[in-house]
């Protein structure tokens, strides 16, 4: 099967531009929205700011509307708009609450978008972006990994464009040869492997999630953390790389490189390997997305490679961190599949956060809710949100069963 490209460069957007990009930061309010809204604050008069969305933190978000002179915020919990529109007061900035709310947002007329909600929750707000034919600037993997053929097909029919955030997916943007894809043997995906890379399955099993979110080398939201330390984060990983580029769904490779300095490779016919390098700050990859077709400065530690000497590489280990082989299977099995996996994971992992399961039971909980869900076609977006509630069932009984409580 021939993958479907997504509409990465448009003619348009290689003009020079001399007025302020519009963009909305949808989740501005989180790790990879904070980073944005600092490199924005730093080259202000390049950048006009639409709407910025959170979740629940109404003192973050009012603060950064009024330093961005934000036309609209939107605070995705319905009870706080009371709290956000008292913390705007007397500002410019105008309020709003509630899911509709944040969908609307992504609505509005913003050349760049940066999605950066977490989880299926950042699936629609994304896809009325993608709707409108907006730059998007995807950190918001999740929204790949369940909806991926009909994301791309949308990014098509709109022209709109997928810009990579992640910072593996950004890396093989900058090194992917696109006029020569057929040249392209591999797409190697590197991997810190997390703060338990050599722990044992036994003291993995006592994992505590103050020891989960703390990752070696990235600053980042809870549930990426988690799913870090699972590796299930790679997994999710190979099935955006799948549909981001014009791969096969066998040529995207995991190798573990606890430095953290290549930030992923890829490998031609001719036995060229190229990598990108850079100190792991996602400021990079943010800032290349935010200047694309340009490039901009951003205040992040230089790379000295003499201080840091050596790097290193390993297998993945699939028999510790089996949600690599999960993934992989999902992406495989095709239609449903992905959804149900993202569903039971967010499901699993909001079960290990509040300390209702062992971390051990994070992919076993996936795995059952794989098991269960036979893998079916995704006609619709309907057809998602249906693969989404089914797997999030399915899972939240598995997570009663390993407690005891069905
Ligand atoms: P985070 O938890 O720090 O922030 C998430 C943002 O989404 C916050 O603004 C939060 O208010 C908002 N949000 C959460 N639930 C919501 C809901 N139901 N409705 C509306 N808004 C909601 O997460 P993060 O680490 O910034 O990650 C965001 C996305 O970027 C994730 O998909 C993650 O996988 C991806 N990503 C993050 C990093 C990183 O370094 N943090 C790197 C690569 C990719
Ligand atoms: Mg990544």
């Amino acid at each position: 099967m021939v993958n479907p490209i997504p509409r990465l460069v448009r003619v348009s957007d290689q003009a020079t531009a001399t007025a302020p990009k519009r963009v909305t930061i949808l989740g501005s309010t989180g790790s990879v929205g904070r980073n944005t809204v600092d490199l924005i604050a730093r080259a202000p008069e390049r950048f006009a700011v639409e709407a910025l969305t959170g979740y629940r933190n109404v003192s973050l978000l009012a603060e950064q509307a009024r330093m961005l002179h934000a036309r609209l915020a939107v605070i995705a919990d319905p009870d706080l708009y009371g709290a956000l529109c008292e913390a705007l007061a007397g500002s410019d900035v105008l309020a709003a609450a509630g899911p509709e709310a944040v969908a609307e947002a992504a609505a509005r007329p913003a050349e760049w978008v940066m999605a950066a909600i977490v989880g299926a929750a950042g699936l629609k707000p994304t896809l009325g972006a993608v709707r409108r034919g907006a730059v998007v600037a995807l950190a918001n993997k999740e929204c790949l990994v369940c909806a991926g053929d009909l994301m791309v097909a949308e990014v098509r029919a709109h022209n709109a464009a997928l810009l990579p955030v992640d910072s593996e997916h950004s890396a093989i943007f900058q090194i992917f040869e696109f006029e020569r894809a057929e040249a392209v043997e591999r797409v190697v995906l590197t991997a810190s492997g997390g703060p338990f890379r050599s722990w044992s399955k036994e003291r993995m099993a006592r994992a505590t999630p103050e020891e989960a979110v703390a990752h070696p080398n990235w600053s980042m939201g809870a549930k990426i953390s988690v799913d870090s330390a699972t590796m299930m984060n790679k997994g999710l990983e190979t099935i955006e790389a799948y549909h981001l580029f014009p791969i096969e769904k066998d040529q995207v490779d995991v190798v573990v490189h606890p430095q953290s300095v290549i930030h992923s490779m890829v490998s031609y016919c001719d036995g060229s390997v190229l990598a990108q390098m850079g100190a792991p700050d996602m400021r990079t990859p943010i800032a290349y997305a935010l200047a694309w077709p340009r490039r901009m400065s951003a205040p992040v530690e230089r790379l000295d490679l003499v201080r840091i000497g050596a790097l290193t590489f390993e297998a993945p280990d699939e028999n510790r961190f089996p949600a690599l082989r999960l993934a992989r299977a999902a992406l495989v099995a095709g239609g449903s599949a992905p959804a149900v996996l993202n569903a039971a994971n967010e499901v699993a992992v909001a079960a290990f956060l509040d300390r209702t399961i062992g971390f051990l039971d994070i992919a076993a909980v996936v795995e059952d809710a794989l098991a269960a869900v036979p893998a079916r076609p995704l006609a619709d977006l309907d057809a998602v949100y249906a693969a989404d509630d089914e797997g999030r069932r399915v899972a939240q009984a598995a997570v009663a069963r390993r407690t005891g409580k069905n």
